[in-house]
């Protein structure tokens, strides 16, 4: 089977990694010949996700595409689809998750959870909607990693608001940032994996470090999970779905976000759960069961970013201590350049102690860091 996938980063890498248990020939789709995902496909091809010409091309000999990120031409997955490629998700799904106007809209059509909002075309309008704020403004497509959301408490905001269409939401007053994946297949079989519970580095907008299984009441989780399978199977495709939620100092669960494909938020997969979400994608796309979700033991999440002040040829101080840590496994991405802020890998710690986790978590912010030389 030639299968292909849109985008050729951290978690292309991945997906590629995982198809090396199966007979499948891979193909990547991606403009930059040095990204992560070029050296592990059998066939790359240089080209832009979001252009028409580019993306039919690509597709147009493949059995199947999938994705890595959501910014890709959906009118060109849709022809293909007509004609005969199986795309995971479906192009109607991404259509819907890459503009976030019609995903908040899709939330209240099929009443799923997620914060009031009301569509601005642009900066001026907010000015007609100053009762609304405080609220969080996100860019209707584009943004991504926290850089197309700004929060504006007040009048005062607005002059540096994005001028463009967008979202104002009502600021959840948020107790815990969490995700689920969720795995359907062609048979409309569906499995959710353990959830994900998250904390945030307010300066950098990045994830600081990640624990799975999430330290939830048994009430929350209950509530978590049937909001993403109902949310899932609204979408109406089968693939894989992140969905991010908050759930807000009252104990409410909202979603905020989804993405239709692998997710940051489930890297852990491939140590922690028994079948990892690439392993799943593989199994979702090839026609094969599903995979077993269950986690093997409590997994910690920590991202490798580039330290503040060095830009050039990554080196990791610290990695030799960081590979001496039991149950600390490391996954460089193999980007050619660091530079402050940038994700260049991340590593899964696992232990059955949650005090642990957080203990060697930390540990690793500390000892692991991203410089140059030059
Ligand atoms: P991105 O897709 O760029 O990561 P998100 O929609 O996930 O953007 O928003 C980034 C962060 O902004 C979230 O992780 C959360 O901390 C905060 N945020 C987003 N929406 C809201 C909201 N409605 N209320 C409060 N905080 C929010």
């Amino acid at each position: 089977m030639k299968v292909g996938i849109l985008g050729g980063g951290q978690l292309g890498r991945m997906l590629l990694q995982a198809a090396a248990n199966y007979t499948v020939e891979t193909f990547v789709l991606e403009n930059d010949p040095n990204c992560p995902a070029a050296h592990l496909c059998h066939h790359f091809t240089k080209g832009d996700i979001s252009k028409f010409e580019d993306v039919y091309s690509f597709g147009k000999n493949l059995d199947a595409i999938t994705i890595e990120i959501e910014s890709v031409n959906v009118d060109a997955l849709e022809k293909l689809e007509n004609e005969g490629v199986k795309i995971y998700p479906k192009p109607s799904a991404i259509r819907i998750i890459k503009n976030k106007i019609l995903q908040k809209q899709f939330y209240k059509d099929h009443e799923i959870p997620s914060s009031d909002f009301i569509v601005t075309q642009n900066k001026n309008e907010i000015n007609n909607q100053l009762n609304f704020l405080p609220a969080v403004h996100k860019l209707a497509e584009g943004g991504y990693d926290g850089k197309g959301v700004q929060v504006l408490n007040d009048s005062n905001d607005v002059p540096l608001a994005f001028d463009a269409p967008c979202v104002l939401e009502k600021k959840v007053a948020i107790k815990k940032e969490i995700a689920m994946i969720v795995a359907i297949n062609d048979k409309k079989e569906i499995r959710p994996y353990p959830i994900a519970e998250m904390m945030v580095n307010p300066f950098l907008n990045l994830l600081d470090y990640q624990i799975c299984p999430a330290i939830l009441p048994q009430k929350t989780v209950w509530v978590v999970e049937a909001i993403a399978i109902k949310l899932a199977k609204a979408l109406n495709s089968s693939g894989l779905f992140a969905i991010e939620m908050f759930v807000d100092v009252e104990d409410n669960v909202w979603v905020n976000e989804t993405a239709p494909r692998v997710h940051n938020s489930g890297h852990h997969t491939i140590e922690g759960n028994h079948c990892s979400q690439y392993d799943m994608l593989w199994r979702i796309i090839l026609g094969y069961p599903l995979g077993d979700t269950s986690p093997i033991l409590p997994a910690a999440i920590v991202n490798i970013i580039g330290a503040d002040g060095f830009t050039g040829i990554p080196e990791y101080e610290g990695l030799n201590e960081v590979l001496a840590i039991d149950n600390a496994f490391v996954h460089l991405y193999g980007k050619l350049q660091t530079k402050p802020g940038r994700k260049m890998g991340h590593i899964t710690i696992l232990n059955s102690n949650y005090q642990d986790l957080s203990y060697k978590a930390n540990k690793i912010k500390h000892l692991l860091k991203v410089k140059s030389a030059n």
